[in-house]
């Protein structure tokens, strides 16, 4: 961790956040965004309304609306909506992205591709990196085949699903990382995981996968498997891994949290979409306690906001155990503790390397001529400012606060296109 310098003097340490010169100005690395779905960011504004047809409304009504827009959206509207969310990604300083991609096809799994290119175009567009991570996807729950509104995402069987996840991988070559996913114990039957699980081994690419989202899951998981807990089964399929990064975490325990230590797994935790969707609050502290990486992503969208989701893992906790300050370590300052899982655990989660050429500028707050540098970096942690530059690669993708890669009239043609009628 870098110590962090104020007009040329170092004042103390306080996370991976340089502070320059006389202008107040912050500049810090890429920010890595661990796990997106990209064509949800079109449900933002739509689906904050009390549903008619449900006595409660809850994730599993949330679903049924984002159903609706991934049997709808051609590839055209795919990169659109995922332009748009890119944009929004790199306004607000991520410069990486791991794209947790389950819309496969039109109903065929013949014509699988189309989707995945069009994100990978809308990534380049934008400039911002990315890991895509195929989706294998099998049914609808245990001995459950696949809804109608499921069908865009199944393959026919695991090798259907690893040959087509190696072909996208020649065709992209260099353009793109690939990685695999298993959706989640629910929606791959334990075989599934497991053939999964080894091709991403055989191939040496990370493997993602929801876990422990809702506690129907774990339900579910316990019936269809003698009474293992999601983390449990995947530890069995030979899926939990130093490569493997859990997306969620949400209701686990104890036993869940020393395996995940134990395989050096990563978590990932999107605390502005858990709080949307009403999923429940992780035990953060504990797995911070057991040395597991943490990691950040904006998920469905509900907002795009690195130092958000940061300060939401501390504000979450806070909440949860009555208490202040709880994921820093004894005479530590927040920003030190967050920082990592904004950036480097970031990057492991996508398997790369932190690219020294991404980094951010934002403005340095007030509170930093006032009361010195590290209380100035934790205003911002807390407080948030304006983000002034994003430099990806070396180059410049947002200048004064505003992407300059895309055509906005271009775009927002393109949006209402997806938006009509
Ligand atoms: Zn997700």
């Amino acid at each position: 961790m870098n110590d962090v310098n104020f007009a040329g003097t170092v004042v103390q340490p306080s996370g991976d956040v340089d502070v320059r010169g006389d202008a107040p100005l912050l500049r810090t690395p890429g920010f890595v965004n661990a796990h997106s779905h990209a064509f949800q960011r079109a449900l933002r504004g739509r689906v904050e309304v009390r549903s008619a047809q449900h006595a409660d409304d809850n994730f599993w009504s949330w679903r049924e609306a984002m159903y609706q827009d991934a049997n709808r959206f051609t590839p055209a509207h795919m990169e659109a909506v995922a332009t748009w969310c890119y944009r929004d990604m790199v306004e607000a300083g991520y410069t990486a992205v791991a794209e947790f991609h389950y819309v496969h096809h039109d109903g065929d799994e013949q014509h699988a591709g189309a989707f995945a290119h069009a994100l990978v175009r809308a990534a380049q567009r934008v400039g911002i990196r990315m890991v895509l991570l195929p989706t294998a996807y099998a049914r609808a729950g245990a001995h459950q085949p696949l809804l109608p509104t499921q069908r865009r995402f199944g393959f026919s069987s695991s090798s259907r699903f690893i040959e087509h996840v190696r072909a996208l991988r020649m065709q992209l070559g260099a353009q793109c990382l690939v990685g695999m996913a298993v959706h989640s114990v629910r929606a791959c039957p334990r075989a599934w995981i497991e053939d999964v699980a080894a091709a991403a081994q055989d191939d040496d690419c990370v493997l993602h996968v929801h876990a422990c989202e809702q506690r129907q899951e774990l339900v579910a998981c316990a019936n269809e498997h003698a009474g293992l807990t999601p983390v449990g089964l995947l530890h069995a399929c030979g899926a939990l891994t130093e490569k493997t990064t859990l997306v969620h975490a949400t209701h686990i325990n104890e036993h869940d949290i020393a395996l995940m230590a134990h395989a050096r797994s990563i978590v990932c935790l999107t605390p502005s979409t858990e709080r949307n969707l009403g999923d429940g609050l992780a035990p953060i502290h504990a797995m911070h306690q057991a040395s597991v990486r943490l990691c950040i992503g904006s998920d469905s969208h509900a907002v795009i906001d690195p130092l958000e989701e940061l300060r939401s893992l501390e504000g979450h906790e806070r909440l949860r155990t009555e208490k202040r300050n709880v994921l820093c370590a004894p005479g530590q300052r927040l920003t030190q503790s967050l920082m990592p899982m904004g950036t480097s655990h970031g990057c492991a989660s996508l398997g790369v390397v932190a690219d020294a050429s991404d980094h951010v500028t934002f403005d340095m707050p007030i509170e930093g001529a006032l009361h010195g540098a590290a209380a100035g970096v934790d205003a911002w942690m807390m407080g948030g400012t304006r983000v002034q530059r994003v430099v990806i690669g070396g180059r410049e993708v947002v200048r004064e606060g505003r992407c300059v890669t895309v055509d906005d009239a271009a775009l927002r043609a393109q949006l209402q296109e997806v938006f009509r009628g």
